[in-house]
């Protein structure tokens, strides 16, 4: 039995600040490198980087430009309504969720960074839409640190979405990974299988299915 992921220890109140940097209602944010650091990864979900901007002369900080990952097209007409408790529903399509926020990150000589909304708010949809979509980097780091020790795709899912004494799901909830599917846990397990070859070709770790 997998024993519980160290590294799904969420920041306090993650939960409100999800939702204040998708929506910005409460105005932009700003965070000590520390915060940004442990925050942003709950957000690769959201947003997706476009490109950075050096410091100029009046303006001495980096200025990162982040789009809604529904910039894009919307692949195909299946209703995320219709996905909600379906896990075994493969693909994550959106359907009239296309959407043209963009966010700047500026990030300070002295290490701090404001998250500023600048295009596209508000949003005609909702954060669980997002989470619907993609699985954030902070979750799917803590599903990757199990998976590296060895642990099926099916005990990673158990351990993860298990209300029991045995899993973490208030933790993956917080999280907002409880969209998490096994067939998708299996993509990353073999993503990991194939990178570890490359990495050691000569010593393959033996990995169970
Ligand atoms: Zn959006």
């Amino acid at each position: 039995m997998p024993s519980m992921p160290t590294l799904l220890q969420n920041p306090p109140n993650i939960a409100q600040t999800r939702r204040d940097v998708f929506s910005f209602e409460r105005g932009p944010l700003s965070l000590s490198a520390a915060d940004h650091a442990r925050i942003w990864p709950y957000m690769s979900n959201v947003y997706s980087k476009r490109n950075t901007e050096k410091p100029g002369p009046n303006t001495p900080w980096k200025t990162h430009y982040y789009w809604c990952r529904f910039c894009r097209q919307p692949d195909a007409p299946k209703a995320l309504s219709a996905r909600t408790d379906n896990r075994n529903v493969t693909g994550r399509k959106h359907e009239a969720t296309k959407c043209d926020a963009k966010i700047r990150i500026l990030e300070y000589p002295d290490g701090d960074f404001e998250y500023q909304p600048y295009n596209g708010f508000p949003y005609t949809y909702t954060l669980d839409e997002s989470d619907m979509y993609k699985i954030n980097e902070a979750v799917k780091c803590a599903v990757e640190v199990e998976l590296e020790k060895g642990h099926s795709a099916k005990a990673v899912i158990d351990l993860f979405l298990s209300r029991g004494k045995n899993g973490c799901y208030k933790e993956t909830e917080a999280a907002r990974g409880k969209y998490l599917e096994r067939s998708l846990v299996q993509t990353w397990k073999q993503k990991l299988k194939i990178e570890a070859r490359i990495a050691n070709p000569r010593k393959t770790k033996s990995y169970r299915d």
